[in-house]
């Protein structure tokens, strides 16, 4: 049985299908020639410009044709892009593990084969290992052994990460509590998520350890899971799965124990899907000494910090959607307030082209036939949970036909961008006659706006308020409408420091 986490994986994430209308090449005079698509991965023009479509998201960046056909020219994609030789690559931190190897690989290799998989196994071992060299060799050419690049058990996985062929990866200890026969289940629930966690803490998982070990590492993950807001129950578990392609991009640092939670915790940042399948660990009888215990300890503590800040940072995918239920309460009834002024100008309207989405919950609101636009790939990642076909674009070339959405939205955007990018001009063309645009920024004429700006750049460097390069007051952004030719026709504010306008095309 797969249990999953509700918040992480709802029912309705997967691939959403694209939207109805031909997207348009932003390669070419924006919004005249359309794409096709050319298998499930391009998507084309006629004039040869061509577009990744990457977990179901087209990312129509211009430029981003140009990289891909220059790195097929040189007949070498980027490390990251390499097609998977293998299905599956099993990484074992093999550090003077020797005597476990022994035992585990013969049961490794014939669950492997009987998965059915192309696999490799990895064995990264220290220098001078012999033993676990020799034992590697008995096994054929689908066990090898690598070479640690540093010390240490974060290291050995990441290693073992960078060098896997496969195009899944798991990562398992070489001792006894990581049974072979375990992966069978996460292969089997690989479509599930991009991360698939072996669990002792969810329902129908269990944990056979010694009562101060049990206590500790509950102590560990609630900690962990309370304070990082990740609603996974077992982030200290090593056993998992992973699509390579996604977890080898992903900036890693920890080189002890302390990766097996930075790896889960980025993961979940870059928008990746993470799961957990229930799972029955049982140590080996001496299990860790104290002295380790204590290192492992430190190591997680020492994440921690790090780890909070990449959670609360504006760079993580969720950003946006957790600060609905932010625990600050400003925040909180700021992003419901403008949830409620969004979702009120936006109703009747037919569907929304929403620029520059982010991983905002006001998507799960849009109408049918709506589609989300954001440049942050990440975001939409994030975004799939809301079953709303994610377009990963810039406002400043917009793959869409002239006024093809009775509905343009753009909330909390043009403050992001320079006053004179094409960014208006581009979400009043997209707009069908007749149609409604609303847009969303602070005021800065107004009074609250600028203290409360300040006030957020000082406790949160780093945050949106260092972004906010376009500063605009509501009668400039009135002028502004009123040049394009748009009509004003009611606006809305929270606590009148962010204005929230909608105004009509003339039909
Ligand atoms: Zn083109």
């Amino acid at each position: 049985m797969l249990t999953t986490v509700p918040e992480l994986l709802p029912a309705r994430t997967l691939a959403p299908a694209p939207p109805q209308d031909p997207l348009r090449c932003p390669a070419c005079p924006v919004g005249t020639v359309p794409l096709v698509t050319e298998g499930d991965a391009w998507l084309t023009c006629a004039r040869g410009h061509r577009f990744p479509v990457r977990d179901g998201i087209p990312v129509l960046l211009p430029g981003e044709e140009q990289r891909w056909s220059r790195a097929s020219a040189a007949g070498a994609p980027p490390d990251h892009r390499r097609p998977p030789e293998l299905d599956l690559t099993v990484v074992i931190p093999a550090l003077a593990e020797a005597a476990n190897l022994e035992g585990l690989m013969p049961q490794l290799t014939s669950v492997l084969d009987g998965t059915g998989a192309d696999y490799e196994v990895l064995l990264v071992v220290g220098t001078g290992d012999v033993e676990t060299q020799r034992i590697a060799a008995t096994h054929g050419h689908r066990v090898r052994t690598l070479a640690e690049a540093g010390r240490g058990y974060g290291s050995a996985v990441r290693t073992g990460i960078a060098a896997a062929r496969g195009r899944y990866v798991v990562s398992m200890d070489s001792d006894h509590p990581h049974p072979p026969e375990f992966i069978r289940s996460l292969w089997d629930q690989r479509e599930a998520a991009e991360l698939l966690v072996a669990s002792r803490y969810v329902a129908g998982g269990r944990a056979t350890m010694p009562l101060i070990r049990t206590v500790l590492s509950r102590i560990l993950n609630l900690v962990f899971r309370r304070g990082l807001a990740i609603r996974v129950h077992d982030m200290s578990s090593g056993y998992r799965l992973m699509r390579t392609d996604a977890v080898r991009r992903l900036p890693l640092q920890a080189r002890d124990f302390d990766l097996v939670q930075e790896l889960l915790v980025t993961a979940y940042c870059h928008g990746w899907r993470v799961a957990e399948l229930p799972f029955h660990y049982q140590p080996r009888q001496h299990g860790r000494s104290h002295a380790a215990l204590l290192r492992f300890g430190l190591a997680y503590l020492g994440s921690f910090r790090r780890l909070w800040m990449l959670r609360n940072s504006i760079a993580a995918a969720d950003y946006d959607d957790r600060a609905y239920d932010s625990v600050v309460p400003l925040q909180r009834y700021w992003q419901r307030t403008r949830f409620r002024h969004v979702t009120h100008l936006i109703a009747g309207e037919g569907p929304v082209l929403d620029v520059g989405c982010g991983s905002s919950r006001i998507i799960g609101a849009l109408p049918a036939q709506s589609v989300a636009v954001d440049v942050l790939l990440h975001k939409l990642r994030h975004a799939r949970r809301f079953g709303v076909p994610a377009v990963c674009a810039s406002g400043f070339a917009l793959p869409f036909a002239d006024g093809s959405y009775p509905c343009v939205l753009s909330s909390e955007v043009i403050e992001h961008v320079p006053k004179d990018s094409p960014m208006l001009d581009e979400l009043c063309r997209v707009l069908a006659p007749g149609g409604r645009l609303v847009v969303g920024t602070p005021d800065y004429a107004s009074r609250l706006w600028p203290v409360l700006e300040a006030i957020y750049a000082r406790v949160a460097p780093g945050g949106y308020a260092c972004e906010h390069i376009s500063h605009y007051t509501r009668p400039e952004l009135l002028a502004a409408m009123a040049a394009r030719g748009l009509a004003y026709e009611e606006g809305r504010t929270i606590l009148g420091a962010e204005m929230i306008l909608a105004f009509r095309k003339p039909g």
